[in-house]
């Protein structure tokens, strides 16, 4: 499903991030940016030991907060990473640190002249955080974004597994009145 908001769009396909030729992919990374599971291990995995000696380089990334390298052996030219908030540790404040690092992940993607970022689904995984009530807020961050930055000409959400997608097509209609 795609959408178009303002001259841009905003895209779900179900996938694996790894294998996404946008300019960037965001990784779901944590505080250490030392590699974990999930997105984490599969980005790692797919390119290669460049990106880990970059992110040790880094030295860590807070909640909501988001940091670039290159890329490695993947098809994209810079991974974004980015550390969604722990959904039971974070509490009443995880709804914003969500939605901050959707928008940190895309600021950074505008600074470097990144015209394509695909994204996984943040938090939604080890970080425990319920995607039906995850969904909408990453995509409403998404749309109001891109609608003040053109720049930014794709975003795609690459959900994995059927029912990831249609988690995030149901929200998406809610939001564009479908
Ligand atoms: P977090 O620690 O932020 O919760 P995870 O990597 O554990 O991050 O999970 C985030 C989401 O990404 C989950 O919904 C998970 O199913 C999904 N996911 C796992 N592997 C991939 C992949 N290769 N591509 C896209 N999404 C993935």
């Amino acid at each position: 499903m795609e959408v178009r908001v303002g001259s841009s769009v905003l895209e779900l396909v179900e996938g694996d991030i790894t294998q996404q030729d946008t300019d960037a992919i965001v990784n779901a990374a944590n505080p250490s940016l030392l590699g974990g599971g999930g997105v984490d291990g599969a980005i790692h995995r797919a390119g290669g030991p460049q990106i880990l000696e970059e992110c040790r380089r880094i030295g860590g990334c807070p909640t909501g907060e988001a940091r670039i390298t290159n890329a490695g052996r993947l098809k994209a030219k810079k991974v974004i990473h980015t550390v969604g908030p722990v959904y039971y540790r974070d509490g009443e404040r995880a709804p914003e640190l969500l939605a901050s690092a959707y928008r940190n992940s895309l600021r950074l993607a505008s600074e470097h002249g990144l015209r394509s970022v695909a994204f996984p689904s943040i938090s939604t995984g080890a970080y425990g955080y319920p995607m039906e009530e995850a969904a909408p807020i990453a995509l409403k961050t998404v749309m109001d974004y891109l609608r003040e930055h053109p720049e930014i000409e794709r975003v795609r959400f690459v959900l994995f597994g059927r029912a990831a997608y249609e988690t995030y097509r149901r929200a998406l209609e809610d939001l564009v009145g479908g």
